[in-house]
């Protein structure tokens, strides 16, 4: 069987480390091993999970981003925000067709393409 890996973030909340037992750290990389939840320093989840500490800062920046972004979605109720929410996700690195995919809206259905709309953006996008 193997072990199954998944980072779900950083916190400066917890400051020991549930593999060697360190403390006093800046914070700790919360990871899931089969379904549980570890706090791990970033030596120790480096080395569990075999990917470098670059790594981990890199998808922690990633689910950070998706966090922030789906908050903003959240709270955008009106095109003026909606709009703003697209063009910073745009600056971020997500792709517009990814964006839509998300958390556009069908508005319109041709054939084998669907129409993602969110706020006063749109795309035809094909399955
Ligand atoms: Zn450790």
């Amino acid at each position: 069987m193997t072990t199954e890996f998944k980072i779900i973030g950083f916190t400066d909340k917890v400051n020991e480390c549930d593999c060697c037992g360190k403390t006093e750290l800046k914070g700790t990389y919360c990871i899931y091993i089969d379904g549980n939840e570890f706090y791990y320093g970033s030596t120790c989840a480096s080395n569990t999970i075999k990917v470098s500490s670059d790594d981990i800062k890199k998808e922690v920046k990633k689910i950070e981003l998706e966090k922030s972004i789906n908050e903003m979605v959240l709270n955008a109720k009106f095109e003026y925000q909606q709009n703003k929410v697209f063009k910073l996700a745009i600056k971020k690195g997500i792709t517009k067709v990814e964006f839509l995919l998300k958390y556009g809206e069908i508005v319109d259905v041709m054939n084998t393409e669907k129409c993602y709309q969110y706020g006063s953006f749109n795309s035809y996008i094909s399955n």
